[in-house]
């Protein structure tokens, strides 16, 4: 069964718009809006726009996002990548994805941020229709960006609530713009009963991870590495049961964490943390969800059943809406079947 782990079912929730941009995209819409390109074709272009294993830092890693960014300024644009993002994810047979993408790096051809959520809830629309997976956005609001200028993301996710987008998120320097100045931003959010993730204890330690949960009210946190620095704090969010967004491929290229070796999320498996797996950036990091769960099994002794419970820990963090969770659920629970795996019992 060479090919359990591309055949096993799978949920990320963590997917950047911009960091999964094909390259055979990034020409063919270069061509469209008549962009200058730096190479002519895909295998070519690849090196703009993924790191290697020479990634020194996050500053080197974000720099691939400007790259694209200049050409997601259009709805068609938008709206293409988050179909493909779909298509992508389905052919590792991810049955459901939550996409997040910063409307503001969309407006500077005159897009609002309310256009740029409607044209990617479309392109993610499209590729459900397209392959049955089941796919979600989520906002994200920029660090370097005031509450004040964040303000219209907010307004335009609560506006999207329900439509498509299930939550909002905030990212960017977390060294440089710590949460506590976002607290008005989110609590507009929470008080209007939209979700939130935040980007924490990746660049920055654990104070920025309790400043997310109880500063901000994130339910959930993207990536979460550095919780282990503070034990008090992690037992903390373990009782909570508040789920961390690990990104293992990402993690090392942007040295959150130092080596494979020192990737805690089988500590944290084992802790009885609520843990999920996912890509954050498929092309940026060279990678995708098979692989992930690959690097889980070949170097943590993940089991297939223990994999399969973390995708079940997945579906339950995820923030879609019922009936589609229910569904979902059933299908997660039949594919294992149909694949002779059985969950590994909770440790919890
Ligand atoms: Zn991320």
């Amino acid at each position: 069964m060479e090919d359990w782990v591309l055949k096993l079912p799978k949920v990320d929730l963590h997917l950047h718009l911009d960091g999964c941009v094909k390259p055979e995209t990034w020409l063919a819409l270069a061509a469209e809006q008549g962009y200058d390109s730096p190479a002519q074709d895909a295998d070519s272009l690849l090196p703009y726009m993924q790191v290697d294993e020479s990634c020194a830092s996050l500053p080197d890693y974000l720099s691939k996002f400007a790259f694209v960014l200049p050409l997601l300024q259009t709805r068609e644009a938008l709206a293409r990548v988050a179909r493909e993002a779909v298509e992508q994810a389905a052919s590792h047979n991810c049955l459901y994805i939550e996409v997040r993408f910063a409307p503001l790096l969309h407006t500077k051809r005159g897009l609002s941020a309310d256009d740029a959520i409607g044209a990617v809830v479309a392109g993610l629309q499209q590729g459900e229709r397209r392959t049955g997976a089941v796919a979600r956005a989520i906002a994200v609001c920029m660090r370097h960006h005031s509450e004040e200028a964040n303000l219209p993301v907010v307004e335009a996710a609560l506006r999207h609530y329900g439509r498509g987008l299930v939550a909002v998120d905030l990212a960017g320097d977390e060294g440089a713009f710590p949460a506590v100045g976002f607290r008005g931003l989110f609590a507009r959010a929470r008080e209007a009963g939209l979700p939130v993730t935040i980007h924490a204890g990746e660049a920055a330690g654990p104070d920025s991870i309790r400043e997310a949960v109880a500063g901000l009210g994130a339910v959930r946190i993207g990536h979460g590495v550095r919780l282990r620095e503070d034990q008090e704090l992690l037992e903390w969010i373990r009782e909570r049961r508040i789920p961390l967004e690990l990104c293992p491929t990402s993690n090392i290229q942007t040295k959150a964490v130092a080596s494979w070796s020192d990737f805690p999320l089988r500590d944290y498996y084992d802790r009885g943390l609520v843990v999920t797996v996912n890509t954050d950036n498929p092309t940026v990091s060279g990678t995708n969800m098979t692989r992930e769960c690959r690097e889980l099994a070949e170097r943590f002794g993940f089991t297939a059943a223990e994999l399969a419970d973390l995708m079940r820990q997945a579906l339950d963090a995820a923030f879609v809406e019922s009936p589609a969770r229910v569904e979902l659920r059933a299908r997660l629970d039949a594919r294992l079947a149909a694949l002779g795996i059985e969950p590994a019992a909770a440790r919890r």
